[in-house]
């Protein structure tokens, strides 16, 4: 029986294939294959990276903190910010009711603020008609590019390979698995399909279950250099987020009708990131709108972006918006874990949850290929983010979870009945 060359192939080395390569590799002849492996072309690219780590699921809560952990240890990993939410109205108080019991059972630390206090500490965020903040000083800003060439370093140096290649097809003979780039074929007794927006495409049984969303987001015009960056602030009520990345401010909105990208859409899409879609245009003018006038007037006279204009105008002094693609599960939960024999994916693990996720992952393949139990303490870990959990559901259900998932994506809604519909 031939050797296959590799232990493990990870196809997509966005921040979650990445950092598993890492991983892996003392442990495992890794290869870790991407179309453009650097360029990532993938969601990792140009996402804002904010990182909260409450959450109503607990499994969330750990692989975010999890993260942070991870990320902190990277230099110009993470940018520990802190998050602030601002509610607005007089239903605000119950928001940050709420978020106080969470925040007290998950052990997360936090303060509520005044208007004016959250003002001294997001003057660019907090508009006079705010009611009130939680504050979560432990939160931040992950700098998802930084993070994943970090983690492809590290692998390179602990003899992991990477390649250029776009992969048509993953086939198994025996134990062996082949990966069949366009110029090249690799073979490995393990593969992970860890292709974000893409997962569809080599893994049908993946499309419904890690649903791709359509995602608009802005930049302002430049900002003088600040001594101190601000938290970045989400709008519960209006499902909105900022973010100053330093140099500009961003924003982020999903207070629209999802738009959903299917896979016969993604297959023909060389990158996440797309045009500005018109659709959007109302909804980021009322997001901006929420904010600070003197602020909202750094958006002013905003282009739309096309993908390939993206780092030169990052590089220049113009407002623009763009639209990513990201993917949502049906629970929110990442799909990670073993799919088959051999086969296992790392899919729909958001910025926030990447590193954790991964580490999770990372400890299963390595106790398969010692043929040893996996730690028994990640178990729960391991359950909830298991890849066939919703096996048995139709895609259409699947599908329509996923939608409301993006709707209520700091999960407003009461995650019991979430859970318990699925
Ligand atoms: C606008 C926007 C805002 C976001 N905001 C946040 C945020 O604030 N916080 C947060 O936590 N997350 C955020 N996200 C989500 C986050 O960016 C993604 O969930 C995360 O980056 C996904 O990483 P990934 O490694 O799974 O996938 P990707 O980064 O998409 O990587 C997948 C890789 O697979 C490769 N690939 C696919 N198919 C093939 C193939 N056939 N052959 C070879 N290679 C292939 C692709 O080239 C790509 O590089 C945001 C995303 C976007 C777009």
């Amino acid at each position: 029986m031939t050797v296959p060359d590799y232990d493990v192939a990870i196809v997509g080395a966005g921040i979650a294939g990445s950092t598993l390569a890492s991983l892996l590799a003392p442990h495992a002849r890794v290869i870790l294959i991407d179309r453009d492996v650097r360029g990532l072309p993938g969601s990792t690219g140009h996402a804002p990276g904010v990182v909260a780590q409450i959450n109503t699921l607990p499994v969330l809560t750990e692989l975010a903190r999890r993260s942070v952990a991870a990320y902190t240890a990277i230099p110009n990993g993470f940018d520990n910010v802190g998050c602030l939410e601002v509610v607005r109205g007089a239903d605000g108080k119950n928001w940050i009711q709420d978020r106080v019991a969470v925040a007290r059972e998950r052990k997360l630390e936090h303060s509520v603020l005044t208007t004016k206090e959250a003002q001294s500490l997001a003057p660019a965020f907090v508009h006079d008609d705010a009611t009130g903040a939680i504050y979560y000083p432990n939160d931040g800003t992950a700098n998802a590019k930084t993070v994943t060439w970090h983690a492809q370093d590290l692998a390179a140096a602990s003899g992991a390979t990477l390649v250029d290649g776009n992969v048509t097809s993953i086939t198994r003979l025996g134990q062996t698995y082949t990966i069949t780039t366009s110029d090249d074929a690799h073979t490995a007794r393990r593969v992970v399909v860890a292709t974000g927006v893409w997962a569809g495409q080599l893994c049908p049984c993946l499309a419904s279950r890690a649903v791709a969303f359509a995602h608009p987001y802005a930049f302002a015009n430049r900002h003088a250099p600040r001594t101190r960056m601000a938290p970045f602030a989400r709008f519960p009520d209006a499902v909105m987020y900022v973010r100053d990345h330093g140099d500009r401010i961003g924003i982020g909105s999903y207070n629209h009708d999802p738009v959903v990208v299917r896979t016969a859409a993604t297959k023909v899409l060389p990158t996440a990131y797309t045009p500005f879609q018109p659709q959007f245009t109302h909804t980021m003018d009322d997001a901006i709108r929420l904010l600070p006038p003197s602020t909202a007037a750094t958006f002013a006279g905003r282009v739309d972006a096309q993908p390939a204009e993206l780092t030169m105008l990052a590089a220049g002094n113009v407002p623009y918006g763009f639209t990513g693609v990201f993917t949502i599960t049906p629970d929110g939960l990442p799909l990670v874990g073993r799919i088959n024999l051999g086969m296992y994916a790392a899919i729909g693990c958001w910025v926030t949850h990447a590193a954790g996720s991964m580490r999770v992952l990372a400890d299963l393949i390595v106790a398969d290929i010692r043929g040893e139990d996996a730690p028994e303490a990640d178990e729960w870990l391991r359950a909830a983010l298991d890849p066939c959990r919703f096996h048995p559901m139709a895609d259409v259900e699947c599908e329509s979870h996923a939608v409301d998932k993006y709707k209520d994506i700091w999960n407003k809604k009461d995650q019991a009945k979430v859970l318990a519909a699925l």
